[in-house]
């Protein structure tokens, strides 16, 4: 996920977004994250503020606004939906630039299915009784204990 998006821009050079919202140089992970597609499939589909999720941060999952088990799942399915539509575009000639808004929200579709509980998000995320589970809270002192003993054993 991290750098292994074959987009142009990793390969040093530079091509359309290919969800085509019109950026010439937008064939780029820092590009797709905040594309207005990825924003509108945020908004319209996924029920996630695109002001905190379509961001870089919250597509490596480290935002520190992701809460919840359920918001973790809606971003991957995110991800999985452009990075679908983008590769699929990249192969083709054409590039066929159609409604990416659909193609992706299909995509998230066809990802979720076959497990429940992404298919379970994904069908809830409007839904009022849609429970949240909250994500257990990062251990710094447990990581950073780990580090000490690792520094430890490296000096040895
Ligand atoms: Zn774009």
């Amino acid at each position: 996920m991290w750098n292994r998006w074959c987009t142009a821009r990793r390969f040093q050079t530079r091509g359309p977004c290919l969800l085509g919202c019109g950026n010439s140089e937008g064939d780029d992970i820092a590009h797709y994250c905040c594309c207005p597609v990825t924003r509108e499939v945020c908004k319209r589909r996924l029920r996630l503020d695109p002001e905190v999720y379509a961001t870089l941060h919250a597509f490596l999952l480290v935002h520190p606004s992701i809460g919840s088990k359920e918001d973790l799942a809606a971003l991957g399915l995110l991800q999985y939906g452009i990075y679908c539509i983008t590769n699929g575009r990249r192969k083709r000639a054409d590039n066929c630039i159609g409604d990416a808004f659909d193609a992706v929200a299909q995509s998230i579709v066809e990802g979720a299915k076959g497990h429940s509980k992404a298919m379970n998000t994904l069908t809830n995320r409007w839904s009022r009784r849609m429970q949240f589970i909250e994500l257990p809270p990062i251990r710094l002192v447990q990581w950073h204990d780990s580090l000490c003993r690792l520094q430890a054993l490296r000096s040895r």
